[in-house]
């Protein structure tokens, strides 16, 4: 039996800041704004939280707490796969350069890191709550984290010293066994707002390739790549 061909797959990330929807068709891509599942289309779900299976269990910054994130978006569920939203852009990111392993770095309110190694994702959760980075509390109740140097909410606005935020980035990088991929890229929204702050981590890694995201103009990350590799892998699976 030849595999099925791919449906229309509505990715939708659900961030701080909004809701976006990516409508993946094969190659083409259409982005728009808000939650969005046309008919006939999987629905699969990034969430900035903790995700078991198909619920989210705790996404404080959203204020859900053991949902179905399908049911809170007043979409038709049960949606195919729901993801971590920055694993989600670092399997992205990592699908867009064709598989290519790498250290994601996502700074936007937070900071949230992720490894890719051969398609999948192997460390979560990394850099942003870890690190002895001066004696500021973070919210997470431990002091000196990345984040409390790194994160958007820690930051002035405009963000100004590159060099200190990016100084702190690559300790970070440095000091976390699991990313010791070529590659590190260096995405998310307050990198998008401060390109310059790419070129920073690269002047402070010399010895690593660093980059910035690889996700469409207008999309708000790569998310939607990753979920739909991920998607594939489970079809690929069960097929
Ligand atoms: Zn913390």
């Amino acid at each position: 039996m030849s595999p099925s061909p791919r449906p229309l797959l509505a990715c939708v990330e659900v961030g701080g800041g909004g809701i976006q929807t990516v409508l993946l068709d094969g190659p083409a891509a259409e982005v728009l704004p808000g939650a969005h599942r046309p008919a006939g289309a999987a629905l699969l779900i990034a969430v900035p939280g903790l995700i078991t299976g198909s619920r989210v269990l705790a996404a404080s910054n959203l204020g859900w707490y053991d949902v179905d994130p399908a049911e809170q978006l007043g979409l038709a569920g049960p949606a195919g796969l729901v993801l971590n939203d920055a694993e989600a852009a670092a399997l992205g990111e990592s699908a867009l350069r064709g598989g290519t392993d790498l250290t994601y770095v996502g700074l936007g309110t937070g900071v949230g890191g992720a490894t890719i190694a051969d398609g999948v994702i192997t460390g979560a959760n990394l850099l942003g709550h870890g690190g002895s980075f001066g004696d500021r509390s973070c919210p997470c109740g431990r002091t000196g984290c990345l984040e409390t140097v790194a994160g958007g909410w820690a930051l002035p606005d405009p963000v100004t010293r590159y060099e200190d935020v990016a100084t702190a980035i690559a300790t970070a990088v440095r000091d976390e066994p699991l990313a010791t991929a070529a590659l590190v890229v260096v995405a998310g929204g307050l990198s998008r707002r401060h390109p310059g702050l790419v070129q920073a981590v690269a002047g402070a890694l010399p010895d690593r390739l660093v980059e910035a995201s690889a996700a469409p103009a207008g999309a708000k990350s790569a998310a939607a790549w990753g979920l739909a590799a991920a998607w594939d892998r489970v079809a690929e699976a069960v097929a």
